[in-house]
């Protein structure tokens, strides 16, 4: 019987997982020049973290996460976002004793289980970027700009908005939120009926979790509920024009979406998606909002915070598409060493090792096959470069470097070993 991976979880073949590494590593240099540092925490985390952070009554912990009990008995879930573990790290390490603004950002996999489509594993990588200092408005328009920076760092794209569109909007402050959930809760138990069960059940429970509901009958609902900005307190409101006109005068453009309320309990005020063009329905690429008291509920002191995480598989599909050309390039080897003789073996050996040494991709064959034979091979792993080394050449203090894109070879005349790999070393410098 052939055991296959778990649905949902994903083998990255090396045409894949080199568009992964540019990506991440695009993000980590524009992160670094925003001073935020790279942390690593754990992928699994106690379960207690998740209900009280993300909230009982969401989808994510509902239904979503993968959680079991471990051989103690201690029931743990595999993380299904970063920022909750983030924060326990915080209040752990004791970590608001530090200068403010504490920076950091984190990059690695997430686990929901939700039914895998385009743009959907059950094993998702995430760059997730957090920030705790301040509650300052500027603070929400710089984190979302450096998502943007971020997102449109691959080739440079000018013409981003083309295909990022930002959605924002403000779920008001502790106060004002109670405000808008009784209105909310009338409205919906007027029409509970209209409702699934599910929201019928989150009517009680969670009742803004209903906002969220993708079921037909229920967006019928949603669609005429009070909106949570008209309900928004003097100091919230404020807050989030002072947010707007940032955007308007440094030309970012956004969309107000007053449904947007994002499936986590834990976000105040500013939250916002990035959605990207060609995605379908999972569109969403970077999303993120302020969380100021989360710490403080996790059982740390009052810090204001706001984050973001982007969803690298959906990024990667929204820059790339189908394009795998300029990456693929990068796997090829840069030259293959043909060995004619088995008394040669220990030079090819040698050379390969120097050649490595310089930062060349190298690779060599040490069973004994023909010319022939080991030419067709090198083509096929698309070698750059081929390097011969006959018996009689060597003698001759000749070696045979072949440029296979071109189809040309040349004859590299050499005095010892070392002269003939830096001959090699700078001829294919110059080419590459
Ligand atoms: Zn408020
Ligand atoms: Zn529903």
């Amino acid at each position: 019987m052939n055991i296959q991976s778990v649905r949902g979880f994903k083998d990255w073949l090396p045409e894949d997982f080199i568009k992964y590494q540019y990506l991440i590593n695009l993000a980590r240099s524009i992160l670094l020049t925003y001073n935020y540092k790279e942390i690593k925490i754990p992928i699994l985390e106690k379960t207690e973290l998740f209900v009280r952070s993300i909230g009982e009554f969401t989808d994510i912990v509902q239904k979503e996460t993968y959680t079991f009990q471990d051989r103690n008995k201690e029931f743990v879930t595999l993380r299904p976002e970063a920022t909750a573990g983030i924060c326990r790290m915080i209040i752990e390490k004791g970590l608001f004793v530090n200068p403010k603004p504490l920076k950091f950002f984190t990059t690695g996999p997430m686990f929901r289980h939700e039914r895998p489509q385009k743009g959907r594993l059950r094993e998702f990588y995430q760059i997730d970027v957090e920030l705790f200092g301040e509650l300052n408005p500027y603070l929400e328009a710089e984190t979302i700009y450096l998502a943007f920076e971020i997102l449109k760092a691959p080739f440079n794209l000018k013409n981003y908005s083309e295909i990022y569109t930002l959605e924002i909007n403000s779920l008001g402050c502790l106060k004002c939120r109670a405000e808008y959930k009784k209105e909310l809760v009338k409205f919906l138990k007027e029409n509970k009926d209209k409702l699934c069960h599910t929201c019928q059940e989150r009517l009680e429970k969670n009742p803004l979790r209903v906002l969220d509901c993708k079921i037909k009958t229920c967006n019928d609902v949603i669609a005429k509920t009070p909106i949570i900005t008209e309900y928004l307190c003097k100091e919230c409101k404020i807050h989030f024009e002072k947010l707007k006109e940032i955007f308007n005068s440094i030309g970012i453009k956004y969309v107000e979406n007053p449904r947007l309320v994002r499936g986590l309990d834990y976000y105040i005020r500013t939250i916002f998606e990035i959605k990207a063009k060609g995605l379908g329905a999972q569109d969403t690429v970077a999303a993120g909002g302020r969380y100021d008291y989360l710490l403080k509920e996790l059982g740390g002191d009052y810090l204001p915070a706001i984050g973001f995480a982007i969803g690298v598989e959906r990024w990667a599909i929204s820059i790339f598409g189908d394009k795998k050309e300029k990456f693929l390039q990068e796997l090829f080897p840069d030259i293959f060493l043909i060995v004619l003789e088995d008394e040669l073996l220990i030079k090819g050996f040698q050379i390969a090792q120097f050649l490595r040494k310089y930062g060349l991709k190298c690779e060599i064959n040490y069973e004994k096959k023909s010319l022939k034979a080991q030419l067709r091979n090198a083509d096929k792993l698309l070698a750059k470069f081929v390097l011969i080394l006959g018996e009689k050449e060597w003698k001759e203090k000749k070696a045979l470097l072949k440029d296979m894109k071109k189809g040309v070879q040349e004859e590299i005349k050499f005095e010892n070993l070392e002269t003939l790999s830096y001959k090699i070393y700078n001829k294919i410098k110059n080419e590459l």
